[in-house]
């Protein structure tokens, strides 16, 4: 059975995007960094370019979707996006013909099964997305308003799980963010903290998990040391030390994580 491997380019607010590869055939999800940048740190972490067939969107938000065009034209690769998402790209943002999709309709790409699922954060139609080949799945999920029955039922037993850990409580309480800010980013439709995280690992992680990157971590509302001290405790309270643990970068890319 071929390896999986998952590499997180940029996570964070200033920009998103991972791919998720198999031998020479990869999928990318999201492209919220430049060409420049995403082409130095695919070379550094040794992803050809020829590699990524289409690039999968979660949702419109620029940390998602500002380099996902210029990415495509130079990769010659389609934009795969649900219709409401679609829509918005093409009217807010100038995007051309994308391959539609339908949340929880499974498709065939590159040699993996591809799901979109709905999730709660706040732009018009955000998806998060599992990825499969034979017996591997990979889930991935940097944009969550809060967690439900379905994020539940379509994260549980990922063998690489990469998921949202955005804010640290004290820490977003006590920032200089406006009011309202705060208000959205701890609300049903904003950001899952590190707790909420924390929270939500025992519910997803089976035997068959092997790594969980944690993604979206704020410049100011957190720290990457209490983000994973977090969650690693959580693991450890599962008797789950064997789980590589780690965290996507804003400023770099990090290590292709196997499954
Ligand atoms: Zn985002
Ligand atoms: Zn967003």
């Amino acid at each position: 059975m071929s390896k999986i491997g998952v590499t997180v380019l940029a996570s964070g607010s200033n920009g998103n995007c991972t791919v998720v590869h198999c031998g020479e055939q990869a999928v990318m999800i999201d492209c919220g960094i430049s060409l420049r940048t995403l082409r130095r740190r695919m070379k550094e972490e040794a992803l050809e370019e020829s590699w990524v067939k289409a690039i999968l969107i979660t949702h419109e938000h620029t940390d998602h979707i500002q380099g996902a065009r210029t990415a495509a034209e130079h990769l010659g690769v389609p934009i795969y996006a649900t219709a409401k998402c679609a829509e918005v790209l093409r009217n807010k943002f100038d995007f051309g013909v994308m391959t539609m999709i339908t949340a929880c309709s499974d498709f065939a790409l590159s040699g993996f099964n591809v799901r979109a699922f709905p999730v709660s954060h706040d732009a018009v139609d955000t998806v998060g997305y599992l990825l499969s080949r034979e017996s591997v799945k990979v889930g991935v999920a940097t944009d969550l308003g809060q967690t439900n029955q379905m994020t539940h039922f379509q994260l549980r037993d990922c063998n690489t799980l990469v998921l949202e850990s955005n804010y640290d409580i004290n820490m977003l309480a006590a920032s200089s963010r406006p009011w309202m800010l705060k208000t959205r980013i701890l609300g049903p439709a904003g950001h899952l903290s590190n707790a909420d995280n924390a929270k939500f690992l025992p519910a997803v992680v089976t035997r068959n998990t092997r790594n969980v990157v944690l993604a979206h971590i704020s410049g100011d509302c957190n720290t990457y040391d209490i983000a994973e001290r977090t969650a690693r405790t959580a693991l450890r309270d599962l008797a789950r030390d064997d789980i590589f643990l780690t965290c996507g970068r804003r400023d770099a890319p990090i290590p292709t994580v196997w499954c």
